[in-house]
């Protein structure tokens, strides 16, 4: 018997990274930040604890909409705040495509992407990026409702300069999604094109760059016609009162977001140039990870589950025309060294076993 639709039905499901549930790993595969939020945000959270969680939460999230216009430069009214930016990301294919319209993505790319189209039952477009990871001249597509940008992309950490994207968004029919969740570790962003452009919506979270994975909230910035829209779509309460309380805390302490952002750089710095001295090709990352290639795909598969074994988790990306790389996220400076100690004793074995 099938109770569902035949698109949910024949689709895979997304299948996010591993979270081992026993302590003691070294967790470098899914790109969490490896320093503690701001310590404000635990005040706010033991404030907003104790008050008033019998009440439902604000639906606008008023506060911090404020807030988020105000670190980012903008208006409350072009920010509409979400439970993550996966959230958003679900708000906005429901928002913009139904079954049968086209939702473009360079390939390699977010894996959420085409599972939110199979979702609708919309046509996933994948154009696959060249190998510098620059944007794809595919991209525009006739007739696209969608087209998806993680920028800095995942899982490459390379980056398209605002000046491309800005042609891009021009060039597009439909809307333009920039998927910002790693820019604040990158030189450049791309907010300043939506006040260019009526078809750009970018997203940013607190997952990455504020250390707040856990707590779930993200942030849709676009001009006021498509966040007016989204807000007829979106769960009336669909971000809690302790997300933010929280989330108000962490935006209003820029200056340990800043400290942390120049240890994550420094450390993604050292960790390249270790990797390339090992011999590694490694892409330049403007995110808080570092995306290499390994001689083959069986040398990658070994590296990944050898340091498994010691505890530390990377991720081996089973991607078409990928299998021969890994995906490494920044860690603190100790765990960098433990890391980087594993692999070169695993490298050394492997070439006496030759
Ligand atoms: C982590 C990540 C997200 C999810 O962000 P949340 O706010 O944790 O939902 C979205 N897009 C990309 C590319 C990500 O890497």
């Amino acid at each position: 018997m099938n109770f569902f639709r035949k698109n949910i039905k024949k689709m895979t499901a997304y299948v996010p990274g591993e979270q081992p549930q026993e302590p003691g790993y070294i967790k470098l595969n899914t790109n969490e930040n490896p320093y503690t939020p701001s310590p404000r945000v635990l005040a706010a959270l033991k404030e907003a604890a104790s008050s008033s969680l019998r009440l439902y939460p604000d639906p606008m999230a008023t506060q911090v909409r404020k807030k988020v216009a105000e670190v980012l430069g903008t208006r409350p009214e072009r920010v509409l705040v979400g439970n993550g930016s996966d959230e958003l990301l679900g708000i906005i294919a429901r928002s913009f495509a139904g079954p049968g319209d086209k939702i473009v993505f360079p390939y390699p790319t977010y894996l959420l992407y085409k599972t939110l189209a199979e979702i609708q039952d919309a046509i996933p477009v994948e154009v696959d990026f060249p190998e510098d990871f620059s944007l794809p001249r595919g991209i525009v597509v006739k007739g696209a409702k969608i087209t998806f940008l993680c920028n800095p992309n995942s899982p490459s950490g390379t980056m398209v300069w605002p000046e491309e994207v800005s042609q891009l968004a021009r060039q597009i029919e439909g809307v333009l999604v920039i998927d910002e969740a790693y820019v604040d570790f990158a030189d450049t962003n791309c907010l300043s094109l939506v006040e260019e452009h009526p078809n750009v919506l970018m997203l940013r979270t607190v997952s990455k760059s504020y250390s707040l994975a856990g707590l779930r909230l993200g942030f849709c910035i676009a001009q006021e016609p498509l966040i007016e829209g989204m807000l007829k779509v979106k769960d009336s309460y669909n971000v809690d009162r302790l997300s933010m309380a929280a989330g108000l805390a962490a935006l209003d302490d820029q200056e340990h977001l800043r400290t942390n952002l120049a240890k994550v750089r420094e450390t993604r710095a050292y960790l390249t140039e270790s990797l390339r001295e090992m011999g590694f090709f490694v892409y330049p990352s403007q995110a808080n990870f570092v995306f290499l290639r390994c001689q083959d795909s069986r040398t990658a598969r070994e590296i990944y589950e050898q340091l498994k074994s010691q505890r530390i988790l990377i991720r081996h990306l089973n991607y078409r025309k990928l299998e021969d790389c890994l995906r490494i996220s920044v860690g603190t400076p100790e765990e960098i060294e433990r890391l980087l100690e594993c692999l070169s004793e695993i490298t050394c074995e492997a070439r006496k076993g030759k």
